[in-house]
């Protein structure tokens, strides 16, 4: 396959500038498919295995629709451990460096709540978490998820292996239907169709089976 470059994207200049500062070229096979439809803010769901470059795929997105100036959580990413949303965060700051002011912030189980109260009484723009933890917030009042217009769903599967898939119902009661669905996963079984049909509206199915 011709390789393409994530210039030929419609990216604003400070993102893709984001981009080649990390060393970062030519797109993988997922970028290459899933990036087009995801600028283009449709829903989509991207299936690929473990290293094919998912989060830069659903980063550039969620920080391509970002409002920088409207201080409220505009992005949920849910993964499934803290060890993968810490992961995710740090790339998401990484891509999002030239974005002045962008406040991305973790809520993940296994973390004191006190010090996550306090980050989300000061505000973000950006939230990644685990499902659980999440819920916590919403029951308790602490996170307000009105104007949220990105959702990510990273590594779906595994979400769903560890029986977090009513949690996902919660939280995504909690935000608008207008918003745009993206939804990654290494495998596609039927349990992930289910939460799809539910939560993501006219997606688009990108499959890549190699890594690059
Ligand atoms: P996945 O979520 O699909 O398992 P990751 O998003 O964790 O994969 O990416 C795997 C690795 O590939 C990371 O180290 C990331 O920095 C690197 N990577 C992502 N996109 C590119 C790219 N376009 N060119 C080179 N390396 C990339
Ligand atoms: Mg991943």
């Amino acid at each position: 396959m011709q390789e393409l470059k994530f210039s030929s994207l419609a990216l604003r200049p400070e993102l893709l500038q984001s981009v080649a500062s990390l060393g970062y070229s030519a797109m993988t096979a997922i970028q290459a498919e899933s990036l087009p439809p995801v600028l283009a803010g449709k829903d989509v769901i991207a299936q690929g295995k473990t290293g094919s470059g998912k989060t830069v795929a659903f980063a550039l997105g969620l920080l391509a629709r970002l409002n920088v100036k409207r201080f409220a959580v505009q992005s949920l990413v849910l993964c499934p451990t803290r060890e993968l949303a810490d992961q995710v965060a740090k790339e998401i700051r990484k891509l999002a460096r030239s974005i002045h002011n962008i406040k991305v912030l973790t809520l993940c189980g296994g973390m004191p709540f006190g010090p996550q109260v306090g980050s989300l009484a000061h505000g973000a723009h950006i939230v990644v978490g685990t499902p659980g933890r999440i819920s916590d917030h919403l029951r308790k009042g602490n996170l307000q998820l009105s104007e949220v217009h990105s959702l990510v769903l990273d590594e779906a599967d595994r979400m769903l292996d560890m029986g977090f898939a009513e949690t996902l119902d919660e939280i995504v009661a909690e935000i608008p239907v207008s918003r745009q669905t993206l939804l990654f996963s290494a495998t596609y079984p039927d349990t992930i169709a289910k939460v799809a049909s539910r939560v993501m509206r006219d997606p688009v199915m990108v499959t890549v089976k190699s890594t690059h």
